[in-house]
């Protein structure tokens, strides 16, 4: 297995509220938003949190170690956003991938997770976003949905409620399969067919995840990008690391996820 990942504040925001980790058998990316640092404290505590609950529970089955790891995380979240009033209504998308045998994926929230094999790309989550809904219900095209005004507003995230439901999924996989994790600022701003086009063209991974960042920036970096990038193979021989969200203030983008 190789790896790589980069996180980039993007063109036009002074923050970096998307937080990511990578590992070499756990790759997650957490995309936060609140008010002053409410979505880079939510977005590197949920990683942190995680990530605790899964080195303590290793003898859970994967998905469920994900399912509970991202509730503990849901709950660090909220009481940490109940403790003070600055950090009140924060929250974070959380889309991980789990190697371990097979691969495994846990997901709320409109980050995203796609699988390239032999060249094509397929998009492996759903976006809990009002827009996917309205796509899939015919209201809007794909297209219309990139530009819609409320296209920011998501319907899932942790930092919400105590109650949250988790998407998983074991995924089938293939050695040489390539497995981007990313955040909006990636997805919302670059489509589809270029990803694919840059994934297949791009042998080395660390300028792959370059070259995506490029690409969002090229069309105005509205966003933080944040892309882990994965190819599955035979042994492990990584670069990445983790990337804690910048320190820093910013205030609303609590619109978030309320219309
Ligand atoms: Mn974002």
């Amino acid at each position: 297995m190789r790896y790589a990942a980069l996180s980039d504040p993007g063109r036009v925001r002074e923050n970096n509220e998307d937080s990511y980790h990578a590992d070499g058998r756990l790759f997650i990316v957490a995309d936060g938003m609140g008010g002053h640092r409410g979505g880079e404290v939510a977005s590197a505590m949920a990683i942190e949190s995680f990530l605790a609950f899964e080195r303590g529970n290793k003898g859970l089955p994967p998905l469920r170690r994900l399912r509970d790891g991202i509730a503990t995380a849901n709950q660090a979240v909220l009481k940490k956003a109940g403790g003070s009033p600055e950090l009140e209504g924060m929250g974070t998308t959380f889309t991980a991938v789990l190697v371990e045998g097979g691969v495994y994926l846990g997901h709320v929230g409109d980050s995203r997770a796609y699988i390239c094999r032999e060249g094509a790309l397929r998009l492996m989550t759903r976006d809990h976003s009002l827009v996917e809904r309205m796509v899939r219900e015919g209201f809007l095209t794909p297209r219309e949905a990139r530009l819609h005004p409320q296209r920011n507003v998501i319907l899932r995230a942790l930092g919400i409620a105590k109650g949250l439901e988790v998407d998983l999924d074991e995924v089938e996989v293939r050695p040489g399969d390539r497995l981007l994790l990313c955040s909006d600022g990636l997805s919302g701003c670059v489509e589809d067919a270029e990803i694919e086009a840059v994934l297949s063209a791009v042998a080395d991974l660390e300028g792959c995840c370059r070259a995506l960042v490029e690409a969002a920036n090229a069309r105005g970096g509205p966003d933080n990008i944040t892309v882990v990038l994965v190819e599955l193979g035979e042994e492990v021989e990584g670069v990445g690391g983790r990337h804690a969200a910048a320190k820093g203030g910013r205030r609303g983008i609590l619109s978030r996820w309320r219309a």
